[in-house]
C-alpha cells in the first residue's frame, strides 16, 4: 500500500495585503488585478451597502446580516471581522482553495484583524503591510479623497495608529510611494 500523499501545507502563494486607511490598498490591488489576470483578487462578502458604481459579485458580495450569519454558520468564510466598528466583512473560502489548487496566486485585501486570522488558519500565507511614505502623507490622502467627514476621518486615523503599530507582525513591508512600483513589489513577493 502506498502512503497517502502528504497534506498540502504550503500556502505561500496566498498573499494578504493589509495596511492603514487611505494608504491605497484598493488602488494597488486594482493595479495588480489589471496587470496580472492570472492572480485571483478575492471578492469579499460584506454587510455594508454598495457605494455608487459598485456591483454585486464584482467589488463585493453584498449580503444582509442574516446572510452573513449564514456564511459564518456554514463555515464558508476563511476569516471575517467587523471593520471600523460598523460593518462585517469576510473572505469566502472556496474560490481561494480552488485557485490555490490550480496553482494560482491569490491576493486578499483585508484589515489587520483578518490578516491575523489568515495567519492563524494558514501559517505559510505571505503577509504584506502597505505603508504610506509618511504619517502626514496618509492624513493628506485621507483628507484629499474627501469621502469621509471629520468625525469618520478621526476614527479611521485612530485605527490607522493601531494598525501601524502592528506592522512588525507582517512578513514584508511595502511603501506605497508609487502605485505601479508598489504593485510590482507585491507581485514579486508573491512570485517567490
Ligand atoms: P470599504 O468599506 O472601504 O470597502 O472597506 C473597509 C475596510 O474593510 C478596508 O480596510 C478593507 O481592507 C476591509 N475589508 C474588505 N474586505 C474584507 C474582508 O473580507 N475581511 C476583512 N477582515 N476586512 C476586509
Amino acid at each position: 500500500r502506498w502512503p497517502e500523499p502528504a497534506p498540502r501545507t504550503d500556502r505561500s502563494r496566498l498573499i494578504v495585503l493589509a495596511g492603514p486607511t487611505a494608504v491605497g490598498k484598493g488602488t494597488v490591488a486594482a493595479h495588480i488585478k489589471a496587470h496580472h489576470p492570472d492572480i485571483l483578487l478575492s471578492i469579499s462578502a460584506t454587510t455594508r451597502a454598495p457605494r455608487p458604481g459598485e456591483r454585486d459579485g464584482e467589488h463585493y458580495f453584498f449580503v444582509d446580516d442574516a446572510g452573513f450569519d449564514r456564511l459564518i454558520a456554514e463555515g464558508q468564510l476563511l476569516e471575517w471581522a467587523t471593520v471600523h466598528n460598523s460593518h462585517r466583512y469576510g473572505t469566502p473560502r472556496r474560490p481561494i482553495e480552488d485557485a490555490l489548487e490550480d496553482g494560482r496566486t491569490v491576493l486578499l485585501e483585508i484589515d489587520l484583524q483578518g490578516a491575523r486570522q489568515v495567519r492563524a488558519a494558514e501559517p505559510s500565507a505571505t503577509l504584506v503591510f502597505l505603508l504610506p511614505p509618511s504619517w502626514d502623507e496618509l492624513v493628506n490622502r485621507l483628507v484629499g479623497r474627501g469621502t469621509e467627514d471629520a468625525e469618520e476621518r478621526a476614527r479611521r486615523l485612530r485605527t490607522a495608529r493601531v494598525e501601524l503599530a502592528a506592522q512588525s507582525e507582517f512578513d514584508y513591508r511595502v511603501v506605497n510611494d508609487d502605485v505601479a512600483r508598489a504593485a510590482a513589489e507585491v507581485v514579486s513577493l508573491a512570485a517567490r
